[in-house]
């Protein structure tokens, strides 16, 4: 997995930006389907899992989100996407039981 700090999301997965804009679409989330590709890489999920290609889009919280935080459950066709959001931002792409990251 190569998750380059500072990259664009959409630079560095295009495949990914390309079906996380499709399925906020289809959950009506059509400004958020919008920034996908213009989200920075800040780093990569620290927990080692070996199903997890996670990444955050913005600084790790000290702790917990606070408020304004929310997820979205999205359906791929393959393994789990789940989306955090703070004050209408994505701030973390929960990638799970994905063969790649591309
Ligand atoms: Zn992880």
């Amino acid at each position: 997995m190569d998750i380059i700090p500072g990259r664009s999301v959409g630079e560095a997965f295009p495949e990914l930006t390309v079906e996380l804009a499709a399925l906020l679409r289809r959950e009506g989330e059509d400004a958020l389907a919008i920034s996908v590709g213009g989200l920075r890489v800040h780093s990569a999920c620290s927990c080692r899992d070996d199903f997890c290609k996670s990444f955050y889009t913005a600084a790790p919280p000290d702790g917990a989100y606070g408020d304004g935080h929310w997820n979205i459950m999205l359906e791929p066709v393959e393994g789990m996407l789940i989306l955090d959001i703070v004050d209408d931002e994505i701030v973390f792409v929960e990638v799970l039981y994905r063969e790649r990251l591309t």
